[in-house]
């Protein structure tokens, strides 16, 4: 049998609020989508192939429980989105966090990614990075502001939790 075309497969999921840019996130980054929820990418670490599949997750549809239950007991590696102009967003991201953090069953890597941080003056700006990065400290877990609008750090988001073990 031939060998797979990549050294590595990782799993991710993609969780938060909807609206908070999880998908731009993914059409920005991914070169092929495979379904609605779905999305791989190939990059190259180390000197070796590293395919990145990609569950995204979208809160309208009916079936999301049972979608995100799949994709999630099999995650090696989670971003947890929220948008920095939207508190509550933030809220719902932190109590996740907080809720799951000292759970023994996971340990699965995850990246908190405050997106839209494109939109940064006072008057749109509604968390600020010192609070994302509390938070990921606290939690003991990587925190990068990103912006699918612009591209910001969107590779290193996903180059982080592709470096995963
Ligand atoms: P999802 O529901 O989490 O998948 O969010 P979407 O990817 O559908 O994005 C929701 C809205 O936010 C859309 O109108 C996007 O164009 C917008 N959006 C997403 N990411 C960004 C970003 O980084 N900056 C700005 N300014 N808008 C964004
Ligand atoms: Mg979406």
């Amino acid at each position: 049998m031939a060998a797979p075309p990549y050294d590595h497969f990782k799993k991710l999921l993609v969780l938060g609020d909807s609206g908070v840019g999880k998908t731009s996130l993914l059409l920005r980054f991914s070169d092929i989508p495979i379904g609605t929820d779905l999305s791989v990418k190939t990059i190259e670490m180390d000197n070796e192939w590293v395919k990145l599949q990609i569950c995204d997750t979208n809160s309208q549809e009916r079936l999301f429980k049972k979608i995100t239950r799949a994709c999630y007991e099999a995650a090696d590696g989670i971003l947890l989105v929220y948008d920095v102009t939207n508190e509550s967003s933030f809220l719902h991201v932190r109590d996740w966090i907080r809720k799951n953090i000292h759970s023994s069953s996971n340990n699965v890597k995850k990246v908190l990614v405050g997106n839209k941080a494109d939109m940064d003056d006072e008057s749109k700006r509604a968390v600020s990075r010192a609070r994302g990065q509390t938070l990921a400290d606290v939690c003991d877990i990587m925190f990068l502001e990103t912006s699918a609008k612009t591209n910001k750090n969107v590779e290193d988001v996903f180059f982080a939790l592709a470096s995963c073990t």
